[in-house]
């Protein structure tokens, strides 16, 4: 479907190193995700695809390594400057959903549309709709500690999409889920950005999930073991 080698790609990182203490979470991963694409990053539980998908978003910092969105190196942004870029460009979707507590699921994928400037009642509108896409309209009065898991991972995939970033970069969001919800929502999730054009990292070990990708990349011990090949 898309090009990839005349395409290029919007978010890179390379040869990324990082360690938590003794443990080596990456030592050298490389991958690329180009405009429009979706792309599967899988591997065994403690690979390293939480770490590398942070490092991605800009939240963690690799120990060596690069990370370049759109021509910018990342580590060389100040932070003020990367949480704007983060917040504009990027829709991240942690593998613990990490919604804000105190509020609703309306408010929760309301907040960052108020904070990119729309005004409260049109925020509150669209954050609707985009629970009724992910299909928990009906619960966007829950906060987040009466939602199960399934109902947490929608809303904070409503939340990623919501503001129309350029890229979402999802951490197992579907793996709270059983088959047939987890179908619905990456129908809608994948739908939604084929037509908007959005570049997903789509991070699984659910082979299931990955079938919707347009390329995989393989991770194996901080390293990428495998480079799909792009149709
Ligand atoms: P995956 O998402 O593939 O399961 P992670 O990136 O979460 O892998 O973890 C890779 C390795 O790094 C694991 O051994 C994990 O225990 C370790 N690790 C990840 N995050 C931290 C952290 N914040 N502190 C200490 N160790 C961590
Ligand atoms: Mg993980």
């Amino acid at each position: 479907m898309m090009n990839g080698d005349t395409t290029e790609p919007l978010l890179t990182a390379r040869e990324l190193v990082k360690a938590y203490g003794r443990t080596e979470a990456l030592r050298g991963a490389s991958v690329e995700l180009r405009p429009g694409e979706i792309l599967a990053l899988t591997g065994a539980s403690g690979s390293g695809k939480s770490t590398l998908l942070h490092c991605l978003a800009g939240i963690v910092r690799p120990d060596a390594g690069s990370v370049t969105y759109d021509g910018q190196r990342l580590e060389e942004l100040p932070e003020k400057r990367l949480s704007e870029l983060r917040r504009s460009d990027f829709g991240v979707v942690f593998q613990f959903g990490q919604l804000i507590p105190e509020l609703t699921a309306l408010d929760n994928v309301a907040l960052p549309l108020m904070l990119a400037g729309t005004g409260r009642g049109e925020a509150q509108a669209r954050a609707g709709e985009w629970l009724e896409r992910f299909g928990v309209r009906g619960q966007g009065e829950l906060r987040p500690g009466e939602m199960s898991g399934g109902q947490a991972q929608r809303t904070a995939l409503a939340r990623a999409l919501a503001t129309g970033p350029k890229v979402v970069l999802a951490d197992e969001p579907a793996g709270a889920l059983d088959s047939l919800a987890s179908e619905q929502v990456m129908t809608a999730l994948t739908h939604t950005a084929r037509e908007s054009g959005t570049a997903v990292l789509l991070v699984t070990h659910d082979a299931q999930v990955a079938a919707y990708a347009d390329r995989e990349v393989q991770l194996r011990d901080g390293a990428v073991s495998t480079l799909g090949v792009t149709a």
